[in-house]
């Protein structure tokens, strides 16, 4: 099964993410993340996402098409995937599209985790993050159970650097005006689904299963 999850940043999408690929036992594939990983290990891609990243931009199309593909062409990938961040712009998509059925498959499902602006200043100001394993957390609606620590590893939690309140305000407009045509993109290709993302996390979670097994 190939998974798009889509969404305004903070909507969250790495959340339900991580529990498709869970119960669905398929890679958890975050761009985000990927540029993490590579500006916490000091390399070039990751020096220059960052520059981007900071500023809540968007990493340009080439760079992050390049990572992505190399990611998908992965042994582990060949049973499907769930992808968090990509595609975020409508070329990216169109690339994926490209790829995906020159191996004559397609993307199954394209869901879109469905918050208003409002909201999502409040879930990103809360996210607290692992920088070791990469749970997320919230404050206030998914606490780790000892405040500051991560459950599953236990390190020290982190706000991103992205998550500070002037740039989720740019990446809010750099998602209105770059990804949000995404949605009618996949909504004419008839795999869009749309969940009602402000629910609690297991009903966002139950909404979208309903979908996949329809
Ligand atoms: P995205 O991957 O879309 O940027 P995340 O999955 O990281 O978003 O979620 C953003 C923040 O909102 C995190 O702090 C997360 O714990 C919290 N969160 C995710 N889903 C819910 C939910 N259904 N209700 C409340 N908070 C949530
Ligand atoms: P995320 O963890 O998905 O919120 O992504 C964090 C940041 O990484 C974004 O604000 C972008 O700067 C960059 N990024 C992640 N995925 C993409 C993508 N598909 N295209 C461009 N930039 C991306």
């Amino acid at each position: 099964m190939k998974i798009i999850m889509l969404g305004a940043p903070g909507a969250g999408k790495g959340t339900q993410a991580k529990l498709i690929a869970e119960k669905y036992q398929i890679p958890h594939i975050s761009t985000g993340d990927i540029f993490r990983a590579n500006i916490k290990e000091g390399t070039d891609l990751g020096m220059e996402a960052k520059e981007y990243m900071d500023k809540g931009q968007l990493v340009p199309d080439e760079l992050t098409v390049r990572i992505l593909l190399d990611r998908v062409s992965k042994d582990d990938c060949k049973r499907g995937y769930v992808l968090d961040g990509f595609p975020r712009t409508i070329p990216q998509a169109e690339v994926l599209d490209n790829e995906v059925a020159k191996l004559g498959d397609k993307i199954d499902f394209a869901i879109d985790v469905d918050v208003p602006d409002e909201n999502i200043i409040r879930r990103m100001s809360g996210r607290r993050c692992c920088p070791k394993c990469g749970a997320t957390y919230h404050i206030e609606h998914i606490p780790p159970k000892k405040e500051g620590v991560c459950d599953v590893c236990g390190s020290e939690l982190i706000i991103r650097d992205d998550d500070k309140p002037e740039t989720v305000k740019s990446r809010l407009d750099v998602y209105h005006k770059q990804t949000q045509p995404l949605i009618d993109h996949y909504s004419k290709l008839n795999i869009l689904r749309t969940v009602d993302g402000t629910q609690d996390m297991q009903d966002v979670f139950d909404a979208i299963v309903k979908h996949l097994e329809a």
